[in-house]
């Protein structure tokens, strides 16, 4: 393994050499389609299922029966394992247990929780189909990369069902401060389940300093650092933990701006080539901190509203399960805010604001983004966001834009050459607007190459290779 890292100094990344097959678990998975260009956590995933003869297992997106089998479906290389989940209780599991309970919780947000009697169960049941599943088609020394929030407790059901190989889990959302993760009824059993993994990688060193002392608070352990992380003795296991930024690929980026831009992007860059362009591209989840950014903006146009003729900003925001109470509130509040300021600030044919809660494809984003003066990218809190790191992949390195970055993004650990900011401060995210729209390109050009350094080491297929090499040593 060592001698093919010295090796492949340039990119692409060669995925590592696995004594066993790597068989990847998350909630969905992302199968090759005609016309659908994948994310770049799907494309670097194939990449490594592909050399490891990997499976790749997950939800069917159907219903179907409980007690369903895996069904098999083979696409080059990599075998996906597709399991049926009944009606019920995925909607329990999926909407219940891990979206309005575990997704508020981890992002800070217990007044968002919503509890209902039986999700935690619909959890635990979804958990084990998966494990039966998994564990009947388990070999030795298989590898299995357990994805999500949607998981936590899958390696203990491995175990209990004979599985003893290396089990690792990625936590793509942040881990809260232990205060809050107590607050969970099932924090203990949570925790318990946890150690039965080897390795649990994170987004920051944040996450990894919380998780490793909540793990070893509540279930009484004791932490050491080791191998760039910790490890802590809990519950009879040792389990490592270390924070794995993840990325994105910016030949991925590139390609897309490749290609050709949508109509109606390309009329859109037309038509605004003379203003001062700001994005936002983001699901819309009230982590991502909208309103908030919708406020900001709006103060900035309060301060002298000439620049409403000079100005658009346009937010990208898919709505996002919908069958969550929370996420209907923050719709109705970015709705509401979106139309205050185009009815404050619009005029009869062009108006500083655009909001689409509808998808805009990759190719789309790729090209709005590259042709954005600023982007805005201001969760309350965020694993990692990756818009960040795409936003910057798709700068052109002679006349760069500028990014504008929540201190609570997981991506703001590395990324601090962008103009950092606090959500909370409406005022202070107006100054940095203005800040952006300042910003002589001398510095515009000095930031985007400490941003686009980092955007470099934390590549997905980097960030693969990080992941395989703890299993390794697991
Ligand atoms: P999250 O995983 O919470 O949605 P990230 O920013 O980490 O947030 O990742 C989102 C991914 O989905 C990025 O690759 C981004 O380009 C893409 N994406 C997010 N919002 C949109 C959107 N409105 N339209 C198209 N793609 C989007």
């Amino acid at each position: 393994l060592d001698q093919a890292r010295m090796d492949k100094a340039a990119q692409p990344v060669a995925p590592p050499v696995l004594e066993g097959r790597l068989i990847a678990v998350s909630n969905r998975v992302s199968r090759p389609a005609k016309g659908a260009s994948p994310g770049g956590l799907a494309q670097a995933l194939s990449e490594a299922l592909r050399g490891a003869q990997g499976m790749w297992i997950g939800w069917s997106g159907d219903h179907g029966e409980s007690g369903a089998e895996l069904e098999l479906e083979k696409h080059g290389d990599i075998t996906f394992g597709l399991l049926d989940i009944e009606a019920t209780t995925f909607h329990r599991y999926y909407e219940g247990y891990a979206n309005s309970v575990l997704w508020p919780l981890f992002h800070s947000r217990a007044e968002l929780v919503e509890r209902t009697t039986g999700d935690f169960a619909a959890y635990t049941e979804v958990n084990a189909a998966f494990a039966d599943q998994v564990a009947a088609i388990a070999q030795p020394n298989d590898i299995i990369w357990v994805h999500d929030y949607h998981f936590l407790i899958l390696a203990e059901a491995l175990r209990e069902r004979g599985v003893d190989g290396t089990i690792g889990l990625f936590l793509h959302i942040p881990f809260p401060p232990l205060e809050i993760f107590r607050r969970l009824p099932e924090a203990r059993t949570i925790v318990r389940a946890l150690a039965a993994y080897d390795t649990i990688g994170v987004q920051t060193r944040r996450d990894a300093a919380r998780l490793a002392e909540c793990m070893a608070a509540i279930g009484e352990g004791a932490i050491r650092t080791a191998r760039g992380g910790f490890r802590v003795d809990t519950f009879g296991e040792t389990v490592h933990i270390a924070a794995k930024p993840i990325g994105t690929q910016p030949e991925e980026i590139r390609a897309s701006l490749a290609k050709p831009r949508p109509p109606e992007v390309d009329a859109y860059l037309r038509m605004t080539a003379d203003r001062l362009t700001l994005i936002g591209v983001d699901r819309l989840d009230y982590s991502k901190g909208i309103p908030n950014r919708l406020r900001a903006f709006e103060r900035y146009l309060r301060a002298d509203p000439s620049r409403a003729a000079t100005t658009i900003f346009t937010q990208i925001a898919p709505l996002t399960r919908e069958g969550v109470a929370a996420y209907g509130a923050v719709r109705q509040e970015v709705e509401r805010l979106a139309g205050r300021i185009i009815g404050q600030f619009g005029g009869f044919a062009a108006s500083p604001l655009s909001l689409l809660t509808r998808p805009v494809d990759r190719v789309g984003v790729a090209h709005l983004l590259a042709g954005s003066d600023v982007a805005m990218v201001t969760p309350l809190a965020d694993g990692m966001n990756l818009v960040a790191k795409e936003y910057v992949a798709a700068q052109d390195p002679n006349d760069p834009g500028v990014l504008i970055l929540s201190r609570y993004a997981g991506a703001a650990e590395d990324m601090t050459d962008a103009l950092i900011v606090d959500p909370a401060d409406i005022e202070g995210m107006a100054r940095a607007i203005e800040a952006a729209r300042l910003m002589p390109k001398g510095e515009r050009r000095e930031r985007y190459r400490s941003l686009m350094g980092v955007v470099e080491r934390t590549r997905i297929d980097r960030w693969i290779d990080a992941c395989m090499k703890d299993f390794v040593a697991a």
